[in-house]
């Protein structure tokens, strides 16, 4: 894991009750399942397991929601970003796509029964997803892309200009998209309860516990850190963009980008009232898309598009105040508490990927940015694999891990297509 632990705190820190770290494992252990990574797909993962009766210890290079868990835009809206259906179906074939659609469909909703049963104390609000459009070309594709998803079962309506404005408080769209289905939670409290049913089920987890080796140990598999070492009969691996080279060809398999986010102090009630006043999330059809959020305290949360230089700084925060006071003009002037990011994981068909190298490897990662209610999916999907179900029967192809073509100069050249976008946007927007 390469990513420099210093990374600015983010507001999720700042608002979550205080929380003991979990200690580094010092010694050797078995058990039936090793889990690396205590994001949301690692901690579903191992939840289910132990519900199931297994014994799983979670390893985390930092500690529970280190990853981009404890750092998301926390929206939980249902379905994948990018591919329309027909493309999905392409992708994975017919017999898949039913599942997966369904799967990715139902993906928020099962998110907040998942906190219902658990009592998670996490924020949780399912007001609706906005999605709204900044160009004629974006509402004409929006159209069709929700004719063609309520055709497999989404529940999405279009809303007109006055409505997008009444239940957004911007002015800088045409038209917008509903899903009802989507909603928000404290994206931290979220990944640290995931945590504490694992461990009243009996989930161990060790912080500050990189692992640095994985080897087959017989028919068993090692999982090494520095301090100690996990034999167990499954290792569920969960790094999605913080992947190293622990799996082979799994950092190459996909691209990891940063999001970063800036949140405002708490507003008083004439700025806040007029902003999302219904409690939507929003996000918008841009290329390079913002989307933003109102919180139980009256702070408004926003996020976008950033960078990370080799040396680990993030950048991209002005860009950002100044594209939130622009779609929110109440915000010019407010102060802006707080700013960070963290790290995603881009995958070349834009499909989340499952993968098991080998007997007793599993790997599930790649949720493009909308990984909050996806990830869920995969970490019980992930479990349901290791209690017995067949490859056949799960809403995920099991492929082979691929590297992406010519990914390093993809990488150097994101930076410069990301600018042109913006500007397109820009000129889209103006
Ligand atoms: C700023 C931001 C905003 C976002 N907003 C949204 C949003 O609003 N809605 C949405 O749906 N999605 C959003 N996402 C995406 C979503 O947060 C992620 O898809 C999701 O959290 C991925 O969860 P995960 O458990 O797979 O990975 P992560 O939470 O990233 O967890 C991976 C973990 O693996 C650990 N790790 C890595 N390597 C090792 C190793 N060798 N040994 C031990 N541990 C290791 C890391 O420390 C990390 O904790 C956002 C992401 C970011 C960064």
């Amino acid at each position: 894991m390469t990513t420099p632990l210093n990374w600015p705190e983010s507001l999720w820190t700042h608002s979550a009750p205080d929380e003991v770290e979990n200690p580094p494992l010092t010694n050797h252990l078995t058990a039936d399942v090793a889990v690396i990574g205590a994001g949301y797909t690692g901690l579903r993962a191992a939840l289910a397991l132990a519900e199931a009766g297994l014994s799983v210890i979670v390893l985390d290079a930092g500690d529970v929601g280190w990853g981009a868990s404890g750092r998301t835009g926390g929206q939980v809206n249902p379905m994948m970003p990018f591919n329309s259906p027909q493309r999905i179906k392409e992708l994975v074939g017919e017999r898949i796509f039913e599942t997966l659609a369904e799967q990715s469909l139902n993906s928020a909703d099962e998110v907040f029964d998942l906190i219902n049963t658990y009592q998670i104390d996490c924020q949780a609000r399912q007001n609706g997803w906005l999605r709204v459009h900044h160009s004629k070309a974006a509402q004409k594709k929006a159209t069709t892309d929700i004719a063609n998803w309520n055709a497999v079962g989404a529940n999405m309506r279009i809303v007109e200009r006055d409505e997008v404005v009444a239940i957004s408080g911007s002015r800088a769209y045409r038209t917008g998209t509903v899903n009802p289905r989507g909603g928000a939670v404290h994206p931290l409290m979220f990944v640290r309860g995931l945590a504490s049913a694992g461990k009243a089920r009996g989930v161990q987890i060790f912080g500050q516990s990189a692992v640095t080796g994985l080897a087959k140990a017989g028919a068993k598999w090692a999982a090494t850190t520095q301090g100690g070492s996990v034999t167990s009969e499954w290792v569920v691996v969960a790094t999605n963009g913080y992947s190293d080279g622990l799996v082979q060809g799994l950092a190459s398999s996909v691209i990891p980008i940063t999001p970063i986010q800036i949140a405002t102090d708490p507003l008083p009630p004439d700025i806040i009232d007029e902003i999302l006043p219904e409690g939507h999330t929003i996000s918008d059809s841009r290329r390079v898309i913002m989307y933003a959020r109102r919180e139980p305290d009256n702070r408004m949360v926003y996020g976008g598009h950033g960078e990370c230089d080799k040396q680990g700084n993030l950048s991209g925060f002005d860009w950002l105040v100044n594209d939130a006071e622009r779609v929110f003009p109440q915000l010019r002037g407010v102060t802006w508490s707080h700013r960070w990011g963290g790290r995603i994981a881009v995958t070349e068909d834009h499909l989340p990927h499952l993968h098991e190298p080998q007997q007793g490897l599993i790997v599930g990662l790649g949720y493009n940015g909308r990984g909050v209610a996806m990830s869920n999916v995969m970490g019980r999907v992930m479990a349901e694999r290791i209690l017995g179900a067949t490859p056949e029967t799960l809403p995920f192809p099991v492929t082979k891990i691929a590297g992406i073509p010519l990914r390093n100069l993809k990488m150097i050249g994101m930076k410069h297509v990301i600018r042109w976008m913006k500007f397109l946007d820009y000129l889209e927007t103006r």
